[in-house]
């Protein structure tokens, strides 16, 4: 095996059950999956990057194949910092796959050794996404399907009350 180890960067603002199984499939590929989370530039957050790195690592305290990071800047940056060459991400939809293509490109553009892999949503993940999760908590809905308790718990404390 060339790559021993991934990086799978995102938001995860909050991770999901989409996002846990992921990493966990990616387990079954490499050694090691390093999660590194992003801060955000372009999307208002509900948790800071500390609280993230805080829920993910709850998450996966008995997988030491799993670490969990924040990183500033470039990702090509963080991951050439970090000796990895393998950037994961994941695809759900058509709207996926054109963002991803794009983030693809220019991150191959910017940094030739780096390889993109995709893994594709299994099919009961489909339709989770953080976006999704946080505006169906807003409004007082059941999201216990879609996160760990963990972060179910997080979620229901940072948004109180649905304003009527
Ligand atoms: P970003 O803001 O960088 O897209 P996200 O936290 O939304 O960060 O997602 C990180 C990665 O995980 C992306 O590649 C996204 O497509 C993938 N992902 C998110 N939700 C799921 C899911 N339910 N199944 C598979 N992949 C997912």
């Amino acid at each position: 095996m060339r790559h021993t180890s991934a990086i799978y960067p995102g938001s995860f603002d909050p991770p999901t059950l989409g996002h846990i199984n992921l990493v966990n499939r990616a387990l079954g590929i490499f050694k090691r999956v390093v999660i590194a989370v992003a801060t955000n530039t372009t999307k208002a957050s509900l948790f800071t990057p500390e609280e993230r790195v805080e829920l993910l690592q709850s998450i996966f305290k008995d997988n030491p194949n799993v670490e969990v990071t924040h990183f500033h800047g470039l990702l090509v940056d963080y991951a050439r910092k970090r000796g990895v060459e393998v950037l994961l991400r994941g695809l759900r939809t058509n709207n996926d796959y054109e963002y991803e293509l794009q983030m693809a490109f220019s991150n191959k553009s910017i940094a030739p050794e780096m390889e993109t892999i995709f893994l594709m949503t299994e099919n009961q993940y489909s339709h989770i996404s953080s976006t999704l999760i946080k505006e169906i908590a807003y409004f007082g809905g059941p999201i216990k399907k879609m996160v760990h308790p963990l972060v179910e718990k997080a979620v229901r404390k940072k948004i109180k009350k649905p304003k009527p």
